[in-house]
């Protein structure tokens, strides 16, 4: 590659398009205690370029950066974050000839913080005594007031809501379309709430009477709550506070699941369906067929996989979880997924 083209931001941007977003969409086929074959749709953002959802919003908010002059190559980019999104901005700052710095709690999984480092990253650690999440978002603000600093500011950059709207929500909504199914409802753990809002906009301005539903940890409620409760092992989501880009007023009940079923539905997804999903992506089927028996199982219910289980080798989703009561996984058989389309 010739040096000038890493200079050409926005020739690097359109092709790293190319490696992210138009992920499939899948409808996975499942048995609940016996019963007929129902399925829910699943759009697959484990196969986006690091591998999770989180490439969409990072590149999407410097483009429009850079587009508006608020970043130039060699500016440092330094983000609070709980994991993929630190990925994300490491492996795109380094393609478009930035700095990144990335502040993190330090109980997150090591898989995280090495990925991170591997791409040339800074990692700062935060202790829950320095403050953990919102000690790492204060220490990022801090360094808004340099020159050549640029913060995205993921949980507050309207650009984050725009990202899925106008990339993830825009497919799934087309892909919908083109198979025909009107859906009845879209579930989605909220991390910074991008994708929930996103997705939703968009899915509701094409289906006006569809239920959006945001899905958080039952250990650890914190939009039900609406302050920081408890604490859970679904990492990616719920992250000690309700994020200011994340409306609730205009979304419809908060899901929970347990962060237990969350792991088992996870490994059932790896085991029986073969394909390699992190710990959230378990939350969200497991809240999405559970809905699907509420509803009605001729109700299509729309979900998301955000990653995959790469970085969650020394976690418990690699260890044997106990099966407590109300959990819905032993209910559950997945038969198999079918592609439906890549838009
Ligand atoms: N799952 C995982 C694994 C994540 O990393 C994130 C992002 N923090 C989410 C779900 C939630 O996505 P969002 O930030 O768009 O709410």
């Amino acid at each position: 590659m010739p040096e000038t083209y890493k200079n050409n931001v926005s020739a690097q941007i359109g092709n790293l398009w190319k490696l992210i977003g138009n992920t499939p969409f899948i409808a996975v086929s499942y048995r609940f205690k016996g019963g007929p074959e129902q399925q829910v749709l699943v759009k697959c953002e484990q196969y986006n370029m690091t591998g999770s959802i989180k490439d969409r919003m990072a590149l999407y908010i410097l483009q429009k950066a850079s587009e508006q002059g608020k970043i130039r190559p060699g500016d440092m980019i330094v983000e609070a974050t709980s994991g993929n999104t630190g990925i994300a901005f490491a492996a795109i700052g380094k393609a478009i000839g930035n700095r990144v710095r990335i502040i993190m709690p330090d109980w997150m999984s090591l898989e995280r913080k090495a990925i991170i480092k591997s791409y040339g990253a800074e990692v700062k650690l935060v202790s829950k005594e320095e403050g953990g999440f919102l000690g790492s978002i204060a220490m990022a603000e801090a360094m808004s007031h340099y020159d050549g600093v640029f913060l995205p500011r993921q949980f507050a950059n309207r650009y984050n809501v725009e990202a899925h709207e106008k990339t993830t929500g825009r497919e799934i909504g087309h892909s919908l379309l083109l198979e025909e199914i009107k859906p009845a409802a879209f579930v989605a753990g909220v991390g910074t709430g991008g994708t929930v809002m996103g997705v939703g906009n968009f899915l509701r301005s094409l289906f006006p009477e569809m239920k959006v539903h945001p899905l958080e940890p039952a250990e650890s409620p914190t939009l039900s709550a609406k302050y920081k409760a408890g604490s859970h092992r679904i990492q990616g989501i719920s992250d000690e506070f309700i994020p200011d880009i994340l409306d609730l007023n205009n979304l419809d009940q908060v899901l929970q699941v347990n962060d237990g079923e969350a792991i088992l539905m996870a490994q059932k997804i790896t085991k029986e369906l073969g394909m390699s999903v992190g710990i959230s992506s378990g939350a969200n089927l497991a809240a999405a067929i559970r809905l699907q028996q509420q509803l009605g199982t001729n109700k299509a219910v729309v979900t998301i996989f955000p990653d995959n289980n790469k970085k969650y080798l020394s976690t418990d989703l690699f260890k044997e979880e106990p099966f407590r009561e109300g959990y819905l996984t032993k209910d559950v058989q997945l038969i198999a997924h079918r592609v439906l389309n890549k838009v």
